[in-house]
């Protein structure tokens, strides 16, 4: 019978160091189908959002998301 040795290999995970996080988002309400265009900027998205509620008074809601590229990395060193 063959022995396996397993070993804890140590992980970390951050932001990729060549992308950066996007902001994007989408009108809730009802059947309506408005994106804010993507933006590096929250703010940016935050004030497309409130025009778009200027023009569609009952629009409030949106799902907002945040996504960036993750890199995991292995810890030398680690126990
Ligand atoms: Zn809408």
């Amino acid at each position: 019978m063959s022995r396996a040795v397993l070993r804890f290999v140590v992980h970390r995970i951050r932001r990729h160091p060549e992308s950066e996080a996007v902001a994007a988002a989408r009108c809730l309400h009802g059947e309506c189908a408005w994106e804010a265009a993507p933006s590096l900027s929250v703010n940016d998205v935050d004030d497309q959002c409130m025009a778009h509620t200027g023009l569609n008074a009952q629009h409030t809601t949106f799902a907002r998301t945040f996504s960036d590229v993750a890199l995991v990395e292995r810890v030398e060193g680690a126990a």
